[in-house]
C-alpha cells in the first residue's frame, strides 16, 4: 500500500502556555517544572509533565509570570 500523502499534514500540535496558540510541536520549546524552576527540555528527555511555549521573545518574557500562576493553581489542587 502506498503512503497516503495526507499523512504529511499530520504534525502534532501543542498549545503555548502563554498565548494559548496551537502550533506545531516543532515550533515550540518544551519545558518542565523541577522544584518550581523552569527547565527547558531541549532534548525532550525529561519524563515529567511537559509544558510548551513559543520560541518567541514575547512569550518567553511572559513565561515566568505564567509559570507562577501554574504553580499557584497546582498547589491549590494539592501537590
Ligand atoms: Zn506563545
Amino acid at each position: 500500500m502506498p503512503n497516503r500523502s495526507s499523512n504529511a499534514g499530520h504534525i502534532p500540535q501543542r498549545t503555548c502556555v502563554v498565548c494559548r496558540t496551537k502550533t506545531d510541536k516543532k515550533k515550540l520549546i518544551r519545558f518542565v517544572l523541577l522544584n518550581s524552576e523552569i527547565v527547558f527540555d531541549l532534548n525532550c528527555k525529561i519524563e515529567k509533565r511537559g509544558y510548551y511555549v513559543c520560541d518567541d521573545n514575547n512569550c518567553l518574557q511572559k513565561l515566568e509570570k505564567r509559570v507562577k500562576k501554574i504553580l499557584r493553581s497546582r498547589s491549590l489542587n494539592g501537590r
